[in-house]
């Protein structure tokens, strides 16, 4: 029913021709690619509402990058042109790949492109039917789905673990001008419009792993900015911007993987939006801006290898009290009608609403040079500002994603919940959650990140 297209990039070992930079003591690197375009109408995620895809713009794709250090420890980061995903969905792929590699789930990284033109996965703790009701044929289509995303996730990680090879790898930094903050102040409060003043993060972080050769193997790169240039209007399966920049990449330098994380992009989105042409042309800026930041020498990236992951209760505000809730019932719009609905069913049922969220955050330590952030959520452009600030130095790198490993609601700043808006108030009501987020939650993401950090230091000699 479902296309396979498993690309296992291997080459030989030339020993006699390799450059002399490639040592015994280097990293290895191994990449897959696989397809999880659907062979059958599925229900599209990203916009509110039920919309069924009619066709495909281009496949999509789960892809992985295996990377081995030379004392054997090693992290795989899977990147998906999904728009999320709940981490009850990653951890029967993570205990499969447990088994069957023997590694740890803070070796694993999964990251969501957040494209809004792709499928819909299957959700267990956030009530899917708040933003889409499906009939009993819909859900068990959506469970099919979500089963071959899951087997080709696990597949794409066997795929990326096999094809290790000695490998160099180096970090760049480039920029892409077409993300705008989407958090427009106006006298009615934070609107959701293009905002050319507010905070953006137009950064483009690469990491190149060249093969023994000196080809380039796999692209991993990250940008902050929703794939929001096809609206919900749209309905055929894309990647969009970052599909494209993938393929443009994977087009450019033949022979590679390409593997695009989405980055803090919770408060930006394209400057111009609302058509494929436009989705190509974002996406080959970016891969324009990868490739022109590979072109420098870049840092080379090498070391010891090491991870960390902490799944940490962040706090709601206040609950809604009952009352509160039954006069919401009577609500002019319906997404707010439908959230006091449910949280009062909650209250009957449980006694009480859920008073945190448990958010995945992970640090992984490429080298002596570069660290990875990785957090769970929508996560806003201050945090990646912040952590870059408070953790990079001179002689190292900080590389800040959000996105990761589970992707079920914003994650606001204090300045963000300050102000208010579509991301940290709206949003809440949208995927049933009780409201808006405390706003100590700032603090007690950045205090776990260098904790975390701290975790994956150099080991003593
Ligand atoms: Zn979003």
């Amino acid at each position: 029913m479902f296309r396979t297209v498993l690309v296992v990039l291997c080459f030989a070992l030339g020993a006699l021709n390799a450059p002399s930079a490639l040592r015994a003591a280097d990293w290895k690197a191994g990449v897959a690619r696989v397809s999880i375009t659907p062979q059958e109408p599925v229900c599209m995620w990203g916009y509110v509402g039920v919309r069924f895809s009619e066709g495909i713009a281009h496949e999509i794709h789960v892809r992985a990058l295996a990377i081995e250090d030379p004392a054997g420890n090693r992290v795989v980061i899977v990147t998906s042109d999904l728009a999320g995903f709940e981490g009850e969905m990653i951890e029967p792929v993570a205990a499969r790949i447990e088994r069957r590699h023997a590694l740890q789930r803070r070796q694993l990284l999964f990251n969501a492109s957040h494209t809004h033109t792709g499928p819909l996965v299957e959700h267990v703790r956030r009530p899917l039917e708040m933003m889409y009701v499906l009939d009993e044929e819909q859900l068990a289509g959506l469970r099919r789905y979500t089963r071959t995303v899951q087997e080709r996730m696990a597949r794409v990680v066997s795929g990326a673990l096999a094809d290790l090879a000695p490998a160099r790898f180096s970090f760049h930094r480039g920029e892409a001008k077409f993300a705008m903050n989407r958090r427009l102040p106006t006298p009615e409060g934070v609107k959701l419009a293009p905002n050319p003043e507010g905070l953006v993060d137009h950064g483009v972080p690469v990491l190149r792993v060249s093969r023994k050769d000196g080809g380039v193997k796999a692209i991993l790169f990250s940008y902050a900015c929703h794939p929001t240039t096809l609206r919900g209007d749209f309905h055929l399966i894309s990647g969009d911007y970052p599909g494209f920049a993938q393929s443009d990449l994977e087009a450019a330098h033949s022979g590679a993987v390409a593997l695009f994380m989405q980055g803090c992009g919770g408060d930006a989105q394209p400057g111009e939006r609302g058509s494929l042409d436009l989705a190509r042309r974002h996406g080959g800026a970016l891969a324009a801006a990868v490739s022109k930041a590979m072109s420098d020498g870049g840092r080379p990236v090498g070391g010891n290898l090491d991870s960390a992951l902490a799944i940490v209760p962040v706090p709601f505000g206040p609950a809604p009290t009952r009352d509160f809730l039954q006069k919401r019932l009577s609500a002019e719009k319906d997404y707010v009608r439908r959230h006091a609905e449910y949280s009062l069913f909650r209250l009957e049922r449980d006694g009480k609403l859920v008073s945190h969220h448990r958010l995945p955050l992970q640090a992984i330590r490429l080298g002596s040079s570069l660290t990875l952030i990785a957090l769970g959520g929508e996560v806003v452009a201050d945090y990646a500002v912040r952590l870059r600030k408070e953790l990079a130095a001179r002689d190292r790198d900080v590389w800040v994603v959000g996105y990761s490993n589970d992707i079920t609601t914003y994650i606001p700043s204090r300045r963000v919940l300050q102000e208010g808006g579509y991301e940290p108030e709206r949003s809440m009501l949208l995927v049933g959650l009780p409201g808006p987020f405390a706003p100590e939650i700032e603090e007690i993401v950045v205090r776990k990140i260098h904790q975390l950090v701290g975790q994956v230091k150099e080991p003593q000699r």
